[in-house]
């Protein structure tokens, strides 16, 4: 993802990191580029040859980890609105917390990379809508996919909780559906207590980050526009059930009344916390 300088560049399709992305069905996918060649294998990813006893054996070529690397991407469900979005054009504003959140994120990676993935903290972005918070843990995922072929995975909470309330309504045993999720090596969850949560779903939940915490190999990253603590530790709205989902509800409740004591002191423990504040991007826009 390093931008070239146009003379220096050899393909304009894909800025010379031999893969393209494209947004397919709501989701980023990635193929191989056009330019891309291995003259070892074809683009096949797989030498053909003959051993010392003269037996003919199939071998990986040197170029099948960037075929891993662009498996792996296509099944991360990475959302396709942020296809183009990465670390680089993140818009930092006039506010020293998003240029801040740009170098943890930064700092995130290196990190990850250099202890390779063990135990390591992630990272929870916490702050209004429209400050970007999906945008830098989208492109922490795609950096480590494509460029390390870390194994990673996007969920939206919503869409998280859909499906482990598909996967009970379902004949298939709770690993099934919920493995794809624990198991993973790093996992976005975005949009963390978002919406009205009832007490099945924090349960679940409870369950569901419990396995994460207890694995130490496991790394999850988490956007919620709950925060800590309330602005100024005052309610702006009259407190009524903790749980509801109205719109401001992140001015009137912190992210530890929304998701219960435990649930919140795990998290609190998996991941390092960065609060994000400034003006909504999109609404400036308008
Ligand atoms: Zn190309
Ligand atoms: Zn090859």
């Amino acid at each position: 993802m390093k931008s070239k300088t146009a003379e220096a560049m050899k393909c304009n399709t894909c800025r010379d990191n031999q893969y393209v992305l494209f947004n397919k069905k709501g989701k980023i996918h990635v193929k191989a580029c056009k330019c891309y060649c291995c003259d070892k294998c074809q683009g096949t990813g797989k030498i053909f040859g003959e051993d010392a006893d003269g037996i003919s054996r199939i071998r990986e070529c040197q170029c099948a980890g960037f075929f891993k690397k662009l498996k792996l991407f296509n099944h991360a469900g990475i959302p396709g609105k942020f296809v183009h979005e990465d670390l680089d054009n993140y818009e930092i504003g006039r506010h020293r917390s998003l240029k801040d959140a740009v170098t943890r994120s930064r700092t995130f990676i290196k990190e990850f990379v250099r202890m390779k993935g063990q135990y390591s903290q992630g990272l929870i972005f916490m702050g209004e809508p429209g400050l970007g918070k999906t945008h830098l843990s989208v492109s922490i995922i795609k950096e480590l996919i494509l460029q390390h072929g870390v194994e990673c995975k996007f969920v939206d909470f919503f869409e998280l909780l859909r499906d482990i309330r598909h996967g009970y309504g379902e004949d298939i045993s709770e690993g099934e559906f919920i493995n794809p999720y624990v198991g993973v090596k790093v996992l976005v969850i975005d949009e963390l207590a978002k919406g009205r949560n009832t007490d099945w779903e924090l349960t679940v939940l409870d369950h569901f980050i419990s396995a994460r915490y207890n694995d130490d190999d496991k790394v999850t990253l988490v956007t919620t526009n709950f925060k800590d603590k309330l602005d100024g530790g005052i309610r702006q709205e009259e407190k009524g059930n903790p749980k509801s989902g109205f719109s401001n509800a992140s001015a009137r409740y912190t992210l530890e009344e929304k998701i219960g004591p435990r649930i919140f002191s795990r998290l609190m423990e998996m991941c390092k916390k960065v609060h994000l504040q400034g003006k909504d991007f999109r609404q400036e826009q308008c």
